[in-house]
């Protein structure tokens, strides 16, 4: 994780289940670059420290509380990797329809509400998603992904990066393509066959959950946001109206600054004389 810059300086943690009452977790206060096997703890699931001579890491709680709602988990990452912390601290969710990668492992990547770090307010707000994801935004803060053992956990992060580099540069390009929702619950039939154990479907019609999908208690499926559409798998999606000139049907919205807008002006009058 350090290495590919996912964590900096102190932060970060891992663990992962050694039995039914035991977990191996990464120390406080040390930089993951430089943490060595006999820095880890050993915690019970109520977060005693049963071995080791550091500490256990201060977001602890938040890993305790996963383990209490997922007996299938074996271990969790927790990391700031920047492109995908950087969607966190815009608040734009990862829950597009636009690789088919991602829908059949992950499913949605949605963002955990704001909470201090370390406090017993971030395991309140990973709680909402825990039962459906296998990975979620932590709201300006960072990335969490569990998984069935410790490499799968660390996969998904990865996953989530990249997808959130992918969207970034797809962004900056003007415009994102969008999966059907008729193609999402194909991929989604693709799980069972490449034994992929998400742990909730995909309700890829966010409509059907009712205008209360955001508050409700627990989230029980994972919202992807893909458009319905016959005859074809891909839907055009335009983000950016700026980009308008990339749109096929030239029918983009353009917008200018007060001076570019200004200096449009200008130049009509003057042609005009
Ligand atoms: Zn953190």
């Amino acid at each position: 994780m350090y290495a590919r810059e996912y964590t900096d300086a102190n932060a970060g943690n891992i663990s992962v289940r050694l039995g039914a009452d035991r977990l191996l977790m990464t120390p406080k206060n040390v930089c993951k670059g430089f943490m060595t096997p006999d820095m880890m703890c050993i915690t019970d699931l109520d977060g005693r420290k049963l071995q080791g001579d550091l500490d256990p890491s201060t977001e602890m709680l938040m890993h305790l509380e996963v383990y209490r709602h997922r007996a299938d988990v074996q271990a969790v990452v927790h990391a700031h990797p920047p492109t995908a912390t950087g969607f966190a601290v815009a608040g734009i969710p990862l829950d597009r329809a636009v690789l088919a990668e991602v829908l059949t492992t992950l499913g949605s990547i949605p963002i955990a509400e704001y909470a201090t770090p370390s406090t017993s307010e971030l395991p309140e707000a990973v709680r909402k998603y825990i039962k459906a994801h296998d990975g979620m935004l932590l709201a300006n803060h960072g990335a969490l992904t569990v998984g069935p053992d410790l490499f799968a956990a660390y996969y998904k992060m990865e996953t989530i990066e990249h997808f959130a580099k992918i969207s970034l540069v797809a962004r900056m390009l003007g415009r994102e393509n969008l999966i059907t929702r008729q193609e999402v619950d194909r991929l989604q039939g693709l799980r069972g066959m490449y034994g992929i154990k998400a742990p909730a479907p995909i309700c890829a019609d966010p409509a059907s959950l009712g205008t209360d999908a955001d508050t409700k208690e627990a989230a029980d499926c994972q919202v992807v946001q893909a458009p319905s559409a016959s005859g074809t798998r891909l839907v055009p999606d335009v983000i950016d109206a700026r980009t308008a000139s990339m749109r096929p049907d030239g029918e983009g919205e353009i917008r200018l600054t007060y001076r570019e807008l200004s200096a449009l002006i200008e130049d009509a009058i003057r042609n005009l004389r």
